[in-house]
């Protein structure tokens, strides 16, 4: 299913750039007091295509200027001077139209009845007490021009809103509620993974951004508001063992290079591109380089997918039925590969042409 994440633009946010629908400068918000830790801002540096410095350098063609606020990457001195944007967005006073990044999950701040916090962001100028994520979600979500969940803990959950968790934690449209549409009109945004791969992230954001200028039409996200052209194959359709999966050829532990759904892969069922992206500069992915998936992206991560390492009961299932068909094909495969690993017989140094070839004419 594809979600109509809309295209209209908040009343009362005025274009500023003549002729053009869309905005010029645009703030980003972000967030990583979550329930999570901070690997995704980590993750998101290493991205290459494109890099954080080049979209906000204004380096990529096109973009608005972009005013990132995440406090690893803040020139401020921390304090009120980082949090005064986010104030001001809170009150509905922001300078600029905002997208509002989450980073970790959301804890369930009505199970301990306003006493205490599970995580805060600042503190409340009057009271001086912290304020709750919980507080800033409510106060922001309604101002921002558009919302992104960055990682599993932000999408779905992830690890803290597993079985048996005390803080009731969940994911952000679980929060905020899954038809939850911000001030442009958007769906919450879920990239999801742990941690997210940092050019899938950098890549949404860039369309966010290309949107929010007028230029390109809202990101295309599926029913669980992930972007499609990223999250809409499965790791076992982009790795590079999958030839051994066809084939029967079942690893048996982990030094293997052959298909690891024996020892506890789950890529068949997963929807990930990381097998095919790569993690950084294009090298890694997990079940590429001899990691097991473990299902990181999923809305079910990580309770459906454990114990991780044991057999996936579906991979045990598919890898008898499939043991007839990749023996034999792999014992064809094998002769005729002995076969055409040899010259034909005659490339030879001898005084006669044996190739068949026939120099007289025929009529
Ligand atoms: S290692 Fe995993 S993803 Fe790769 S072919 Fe085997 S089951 Fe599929
Ligand atoms: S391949 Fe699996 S474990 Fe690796 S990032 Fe993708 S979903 Fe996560």
């Amino acid at each position: 299913m594809t979600i109509d994440s809309g295209t209209t633009q908040t009343d009362g946010q005025a274009s500023r750039g003549a002729g053009r629908k869309g905005f010029d400068e645009v703030d980003i918000l972000w967030i990583s007091e979550g329930l999570s830790c901070d690997g995704d801002t980590v993750s998101m540096t290493a991205s290459g295509q494109p890099s954080i410095e080049d979209v906000v350098m204004g380096l990529i063609p096109g973009l608005p200027k972009v005013n990132l606020h995440n406090k690893v990457l803040s020139p401020t001195m921390g304090g009120e001077e980082y949090l005064a944007p986010f104030r001001a967005a809170a009150r509905g006073e922001a300078a600029n139209p905002f997208i509002l990044v989450i980073e970790g999950s959301i804890p369930n701040q009505n199970i301990i009845e306003g006493d205490g916090y599970w995580t805060s962001f600042g503190n409340d100028e009057t009271t001086g007490e912290p304020l709750p994520l919980n507080w800033w979600l409510d106060h922001l979500g309604p101002h921002a021009w558009a919302v992104v969940a960055a990682g599993t803990c932000a999408t779905y959950g992830g690890i803290h809103a597993m079985a048996g968790n005390p803080t009731g934690a969940m994911g952000l449209a679980d929060y905020l509620g899954w038809d939850y549409r911000s001030a442009g009109g958007l769906p919450i945004v879920n990239v999801p993974g742990c941690p997210i791969q940092p050019e899938n992230f950098m890549e949404t954001l860039t369309w966010v951004l290309y949107h929010a200028t007028g230029a390109a039409p809202p990101p295309p996200l599926d029913e669980m508001l992930r972007p499609q052209w990223l999250f809409g194959r499965t790791v076992h359709e982009g790795c590079d063992r999958a030839a051994y999966y066809e084939q029967a050829d079942f690893a048996k532990d982990y030094n293997s290079p052959k298909c690891q759904v024996k020892v506890g892969c789950w890529g068949p069922v997963v929807n990930c591109n990381v097998p095919k992206r790569g993690w950084m500069n294009g090298i890694g992915g997990c079940p590429n380089v001899g990691g097991i998936c473990i299902g990181c992206t999923m809305p079910g991560f990580p309770d459906a997918f454990m114990p991780f390492m044991d057999t996936p009961p579906g991979g045990g299932l598919s890898s008898v039925l499939i043991r007839p068909y990749g023996a034999f094909i792999r014992r064809m495969r094998g002769i005729t590969n002995a076969v055409v690993n040899q010259e034909p017989k005659w490339r030879h140094n001898e005084d006669a042409v044996t190739t068949g070839y026939d120099p007289h004419w025929r009529a």
